[in-house]
């Protein structure tokens, strides 16, 4: 099982090498995707992922650098369906999202495309809802309402899959709006930094022995600006082997201990 993160950065302005928030999970055959940046389809097919082995695609809320890619992510499973005929046909897509009106919008956009968006596979828009959402043999996904944004419509995700317990903040308030869940243990909490202060996050994961992995995602201005400063406090506060900054076309091989992901993402 690995996970590739396709885009590390936060909705800031346009940043060197970095892209909005996704991540892919590659479980078994199948592809999971966890919001979907802007530069996703690209990023992923480019590095060589197969994106026609993709079979849901979970946005934890509709802010423009979590959705912002899904509708070129759904043109470009069409385009390879084009290039390599029926490699879709018979496959089935499942989209959930927290605003409906939102996935209607992208299916709109890409009608009006030039040639239409007439697909030969399934694609379903599966409403969030709080507890488990899906479930099968490759993974089973959890969700909780977080206080993002008003309205029941942030969520956040805790995935089981490979014997191993991932939990991904999406954007949140706080992190104490994940505590059921962390407060159990996982093996790697992907934690937002775009509205956090690294030094919090760290103090919180430090009091939390269970919590075995951290990897900062959706970096803001703490990070982007301060890499080497937070760097140096992640490390101090939690050692390199239990913490990490990630950056665009990282992949986290769960076969592989953590902490061997560490380093590539050290700008010193
Ligand atoms: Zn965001
Ligand atoms: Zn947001």
């Amino acid at each position: 099982m690995k996970l590739h993160i396709l885009g590390s950065c936060s909705g800031t302005e346009p940043e060197p090498g970095r892209h909005h928030t996704s991540l892919m999970l590659e479980v078994n055959e199948s592809l999971y995707v966890f919001d979907a940046g802007e530069n996703c389809a690209w990023k992923a097919h480019t590095s060589g992922l197969d994106l026609t082995a993709i079979r849901a695609i979970f946005i934890s809320h509709p802010h423009i650098d979590h959705i912002g890619g899904l509708p070129n992510l759904l043109w470009t499973l069409r385009k390879l369906d084009w290039c390599n005929p029926h490699c879709m046909a018979g496959k089935a897509v499942d989209v959930f999202t927290s605003c409906e009106p939102a996935f209607a919008a992208v299916l709109q956009l890409l009608r009006h495309t030039e040639g239409g968006f007439n697909i030969n596979f399934s694609l379903t828009h599966h409403p969030l809802h709080p507890g488990v959402i899906l479930q099968n043999a490759d993974l089973a996904v959890e969700t909780l309402i977080n206080h993002h944004i008003p309205d029941d419509r942030s969520f956040s995700f805790r995935i089981v899959a490979g014997g191993k317990v991932i939990v991904f903040s999406g954007d949140v308030r706080s992190i104490e709006e994940l505590t059921p869940w962390l407060d159990a243990g996982c093996d790697l909490l992907l934690m937002e930094t775009g509205h956090h202060k690294v030094a919090d996050i760290c103090h919180f994961v430090q009091e939390r022995p269970q919590i075995r992995h951290l990897t900062f995602v959706h970096h803001g201005r703490d990070i982007l600006d301060r890499f080497t400063d937070q760097w140096l406090t992640c490390t101090r506060l939690l050692g390199p082997d239990r913490v990490c900054i990630s950056h665009d076309g990282q992949t986290v091989n769960f076969a592989e201990p953590l902490n061997r992901h560490t380093m590539p993402t050290v700008k010193l």
